[in-house]
């Protein structure tokens, strides 16, 4: 279980935690009870920028450094909505960022994986998921667009970045009866795409609209970004 912070100042960001919730979770349509609790339960401001913690619970993504965004928490917890996860499954997050979304996941899911393509930001949230005892949480360096075959296959993929697909190795390092989704349109807008494995077929649903920064790599917008559309 996870370190709590302790002493007044933990104190304001519960309460701005279960403001979030009841706030811009609930009313939004975020039901999944466990996703509600693990997301009361994770410290979002220890994920941020020290300058940006008093923004850590606003309703919106931030910054993290080297271009790249913590997501807005409805975002958050509607994609884990969409993922139906349980304790008893193992999780792949493609784009680790900050960490937070994994620490999230990790309340959720046995086990997970996060590919972070930036190193820096891989190194900070490794550092800080250990010291706040997730265990269960690894954060692993590379291109993510390429999965992490090592330990497939993986009952929940969650794609955190913009693609202009679905990574065809995603989708062939998905269990069957697995869940995966992903941010999936041009470079400035998507779409939700969620993806459910049923042995060789698989079937698709659509979800809300959304920003994402891009996923880069060799299935995602290349290093070139500017290059393709
Ligand atoms: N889930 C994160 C937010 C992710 S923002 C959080 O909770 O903080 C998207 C992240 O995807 C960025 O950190 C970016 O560096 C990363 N990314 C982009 N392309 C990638 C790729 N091919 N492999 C792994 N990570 C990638």
């Amino acid at each position: 279980m996870p370190v709590r912070r302790e002493g007044p100042e933990a104190e304001n960001f519960a309460g701005a935690r279960e403001r979030m919730v009841a706030t811009q979770l609930r009313p939004r349509g975020i039901t999944d009870e466990r996703v509600l609790e693990a997301m009361a339960r994770v410290p979002r401001e220890r994920f941020v920028p020290e300058n940006q913690r008093r923004h850590a619970y606003d309703d919106r993504a931030l910054s993290i450094g080297e271009g790249q965004t913590i997501s807005q928490p409805y975002m958050v917890a509607i994609m884990l909505q969409c993922l139906r996860t349980r304790r008893d499954t193992t999780a792949l997050e493609i784009g680790g960022g900050s960490g937070y979304q994994a620490a999230v996941l990790g309340e959720l899911c046995d086990r997970v994986w996060a590919v972070e393509i930036v190193e820096p930001l891989a190194m900070r949230a490794s550092e800080l998921l250990a010291e706040l005892g997730y265990d269960n949480v690894e954060i692993v360096v590379g291109d993510g667009s390429l999965g992490l075959p090592e330990h497939a296959p993986y009952d929940r993929i969650i794609v955190a970045a913009g693609a202009p697909e679905i990574p065809q190795p995603l989708v062939d390092q998905l269990a069957d009866g697995g869940r995966l989704v992903a941010p999936i349109g041009s470079r400035f807008s998507q779409r939700l795409v969620i993806i459910e494995r049923q042995g060789e077929r698989t079937v698709h649903e659509d979800g809300i609209g959304c920003v994402f920064v891009p996923l880069v790599g060799e299935h995602g917008w290349g290093k070139a970004a500017s290059n393709k559309h």
